[in-house]
């Protein structure tokens, strides 16, 4: 059975003009920006992913400049993974459509985890490096806004890290979908909301 389309009312959250954070004790985390998922060739395209490039861009300079540690996540699978049973084949490790975006690529020294699932802190060595670190917030952006972004959110806030979401940072294949995922991280999860270029990093003064 088809399941009937809905109209519901989105219930209001709030997008802060400006949210300021410490650098240090602050890591931003970049899901999944691969081509697969960005480039109209890639084997799962989200048409909203391409207009993110910029904005994450920008916030990933900002971030470098402040000292800012960078994670970036990269779905990865393999031959027999359950997950292309959902969603077909997509980011297979070493492929072209696995690969991050060349605009957003990390430098040298930077950590990307490789993931498995949803959540970037399932099956990774995620959670024991911010707590190395001494990272208390996350900053989030990237795709999908309600499948990676938000579980890896989630995730984050059930271990009572701060949760920064960068509203024009991230994408959704249903606007339902991306404004469920913002509900769901000012409501559930008390994160912060804002636009990318709200976003500031305070270097702390010796
Ligand atoms: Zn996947």
């Amino acid at each position: 059975m088809k399941g009937m389309e809905q109209t519901v009312a989105v219930p209001p959250y709030t997008v802060q003009e400006r949210v300021e954070l410490p650098a240090q004790g602050t890591a931003l985390i970049v899901v999944d920006m691969q081509n697969d998922f960005v480039r109209p060739e890639g084997k799962l395209f989200v048409p909203d992913a391409p207009a993110t490039v910029e904005p994450i861009g920008r916030l990933l300079e900002r971030a470098r400049q402040a000292g800012v540690r960078v994670v970036f996540t990269q779905d990865t699978h393999a031959e027999g993974d359950p997950e292309w049973k959902l969603w077909g084949e997509h980011a297979r490790r070493g492929s072209w459509g696995w690969q991050i975006v060349e605009e957003l690529a990390p430098k040298a020294g930077e950590t990307v985890i490789e993931k498995p699932r949803y959540d970037a802190f399932y099956a990774t060595p995620l959670d024991h490096l911010l707590r190395v670190w001494g990272v208390g917030t996350v900053v989030l952006c990237g795709t999908v806004a309600n499948i990676c972004v938000h579980y890896t959110a989630a995730s984050a806030a059930l271990r009572w890290y701060r949760v920064v979401v960068a509203v024009d940072c991230i994408s959704a294949l249903e606007p339902f979908d991306l404004h469920s995922s913002l509900r769901q991280t000012a409501f559930l999860f008390a994160g912060l909301l804002s636009k990318g270029d709200g976003i500031r990093f305070r270097a702390e003064r010796r």
